[in-house]
């Protein structure tokens, strides 16, 4: 691997990772709360007692994806780009699943001015318990009235 290889495959890496948040807040707007919410509602309106929810699916299918360009060379910088899902989604489930949602007990007192941010955001989101009407869908880039303090 040459020098422009490894310049080419950290730039692919990290705009895979940014064209993700995009991408996950897509999805959520316009397909978990669109013609696919009967998979996500259980996220907002919890119908039953397993760990696991529906929603995991959403999950599964971007990991899918992601093992998709790893394992194929269909894609230039296939690996790249499959690298950059994968950590994408490892960066979702711990904010998400883990420090919001507290689905497993790792770095319960988190509490510097983002991690403050994306947690209030995703409340706002999650006072909303149906299909229409929501907001804050994004994960990582919350809406700067959430910086300030109140
Ligand atoms: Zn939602
Ligand atoms: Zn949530």
């Amino acid at each position: 691997m040459n020098m422009m290889d490894i310049v080419y495959y950290t730039l692919i890496f990290i705009g895979t990772f940014l064209i993700m948040e995009f991408m996950a807040w897509f999805t959520h707007k316009y397909v978990m709360h669109g013609f696919l919410w009967s998979l996500h509602k259980d996220h907002h309106f919890k119908d039953h007692k397993h760990w696991w929810e529906r929603n995991d699916l959403f999950f599964t299918f971007y990991a899918a994806v992601s093992m998709f360009f790893f394992m194929t060379d269909y894609v230039p910088y296939g690996i790249a780009i499959g690298a950059g899902i994968a950590a994408y989604g490892a960066t979702y489930f711990l904010v998400h699943d883990v420090f919001i949602h507290r689905r497993l007990n790792w770095f319960n007192r988190a509490n510097n001015w983002y991690a403050k941010a994306v947690r209030k955001a995703h409340r706002k989101h999650h006072t909303y318990l149906r299909k229409d009407g929501g907001e804050c869908f994004g994960m990582l880039l919350p809406p700067l009235r959430f910086f300030k303090s109140k």
